[in-house]
């Protein structure tokens, strides 16, 4: 079966570029483990943080692809990626060099703690939508509606498209 995994990837340590781009190609990229294929990645934005201590503004992109995994199987890659860029969690919404968070996959729902689907802030986060409505004008966020529509709702979010940043290259995994 394959649908539809929308991926959230948000740096603000390091370099925070080169976080994005490795990411999706630890993701998609040539050698990436089976299971994802790069459907769209969309440009770059640049956000303020929202929550937590204070800190520097993030760099988000969405990688939408299409995806064979079990939702297990898909946070376990998730995680092993924010792993690999040595991300360090010491506070709740705290920064970090790499977030990976999936927003949905297909129409899967599941209020598990450890993976809830969909993502149970997506739908309030321009951060999150405004990419993804450039990676995908059509999408849909299941249970909460049409994602131009929920853009619309949030459209006081700052969110700066980096078009002057180079694109995040989707890769193209198995
Ligand atoms: P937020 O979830 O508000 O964006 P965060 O990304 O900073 O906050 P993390 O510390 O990265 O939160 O994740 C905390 C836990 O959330 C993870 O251990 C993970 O198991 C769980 N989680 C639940 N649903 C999801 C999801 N849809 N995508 C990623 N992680 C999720
Ligand atoms: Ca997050
Ligand atoms: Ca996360």
């Amino acid at each position: 079966m394959v649908r539809t995994a929308v991926l959230a990837l948000g740096s603000n340590m390091g370099d925070r570029m080169a976080t994005l781009q490795g990411a999706v190609d630890a993701l998609v990229g040539p050698g990436a483990a089976p299971g994802l294929r790069a459907a769209a990645v969309s440009p770059v934005y640049e956000t303020a943080p929202v929550g937590g201590p204070e800190q520097g503004p993030y760099l988000n992109a969405v990688l939408v692809a299409d995806c064979t995994l079990a939702p297990h199987e898909l946070l376990a890659r998730t995680q092993e990626v924010e792993k690999r860029f040595h991300r360090v969690r010491e506070v709740r919404w705290g920064p970090r060099t790499l977030d990976v968070d999936i927003i949905a996959l297909g129409d899967e729902l599941s209020g598990d703690p450890d993976l809830t689907l969909p993502h149970p802030r997506a739908h309030e986060r321009a951060f999150v939508l405004r990419p993804w409505a450039d990676a995908d004008p059509g999408a849909v966020l299941p249970g909460r509606g049409p994602v131009a529509d929920l853009l619309a709702a949030v459209a006081d979010q700052g969110a700066d498209r980096r078009d002057d940043l180079e694109r995040v290259r989707p890769g193209r995994g198995a």
